[in-house]
């Protein structure tokens, strides 16, 4: 094995659109309730751009957030009970396709990433800064090779959960045949849901359908109204209960029917004014109940009495 294999041997990634961490067979059943921790946007090189005001060219420094990110890996190895896993919902580094210091940022952050427990299934999401604002064929075809698929689903604990590529729905104008192939892949998965009537199913994606209210303006941080509001009706007739996002670099949220819409702070760069944090979710028969932590907070105490609480206060 290579070095710059064995650097990145020990990522799992997802394959023929789904995660082999997770056999379906063994987790299409319900067994009771349990817990993963959602981040989002460790972004290696952010923050020096943005001091800088140059972020389309800065960010030529990122040792903040790889402590971030370090910390972040530590808290998810050292909880108790053990998450059942940990995915990051996208822009894993600053720097976007074809741009200076995306190599170097790609290798640290698979470096660090490389730490977390391996029974800890990592599951990793596509952002924009992934895949660029304009994704392309090639620019997909990196994201395949560096990180696994940027679109798939897997089975766990009897939920089913969707990852989405959501720069397809941002601007497919370089790449419309791959835009139609996730939307064609997607109906089928959401048939699948609604038929088999999971006890949940949820979604995790980069850009947040909306940051508060189905009917707000479009944004820079939220999916344009005509393709939000389509999804939202997709996702609900389906009965996703819940999607989880990041992109904002600051928490939000709102509800859209039963659709509960998360919108999770960063661990790297904070563009308000949260603190560097992780977001617990619990999933217990008939709810997904979910709070967002600083990682001083969670590096200083364990989770075990919050998390006892809620699995046990359904
Ligand atoms: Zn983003």
């Amino acid at each position: 094995m290579s070095a710059a294999e064995s650097a990145t041997g020990a990522l799992p990634r997802a394959r023929a659109r789904t995660l082999d961490a997770f056999p379906a067979e063994a987790e299409r059943e319900w067994k009771g309730p349990f817990y993963f921790i959602q981040g989002a946007d460790p972004q290696f090189g952010l923050m020096k751009a943005w001091a800088t005001g140059d972020c389309d060219h800065g960010g030529d420094e990122w040792d903040q957030e790889i402590r971030l990110t370090q910390q972040a890996v530590q808290i998810v190895n050292q909880l108790t009970p053990r998450p059942r896993f940990f995915v990051l919902c996208g822009d894993l580094v600053h720097a976007m396709p074809g741009t200076p210091w995306r190599k170097e940022q790609t290798e640290d952050l698979q470096r660090v990433l490389g730490q977390v427990d391996t029974k800890i299934p990592l599951v990793l999401v596509s952002g924009n800064h992934d895949v660029g604002n304009s994704p392309t064929a090639e620019t997909i075809a990196e994201f395949c090779r560096t990180w696994g698929d940027d679109y798939f689903s897997f089975w766990a604990g009897g939920v089913l959960f969707l990852v989405l590529n959501s720069q397809l729905w941002h601007d497919a104008s370089q790449c419309p045949d791959l835009k139609e192939a996730q939307d064609r892949w997607l109906d089928q998965q959401l048939g699948l849901a609604r038929e088999l009537q999971c006890r949940h199913a949820v979604v995790f994606q980069h850009i947040p359908l909306f940051l508060q209210s189905i009917s707000e303006d479009d944004d820079y941080f939220n999916l344009g109204s005509a393709i939000r509001q389509e999804l939202a009706d997709k996702f609900t007739r389906a009965g996703i209960k819940a999607v989880f996002s990041g992109h904002y670099h600051r928490n939000a949220g709102g509800t859209y029917g039963n659709l509960d819409m998360v919108v999770s702070s960063a661990i790297g760069c904070q563009l308000g004014k949260d603190a560097h944090g992780l977001r617990v979710v619990v999933v217990t028969a008939q709810r997904i109940v979910h709070r967002y932590y600083s990682l001083d907070e969670l590096s200083k105490k364990g989770l075990e009495t919050d998390l006892l609480k809620l699995l046990e206060g359904e």
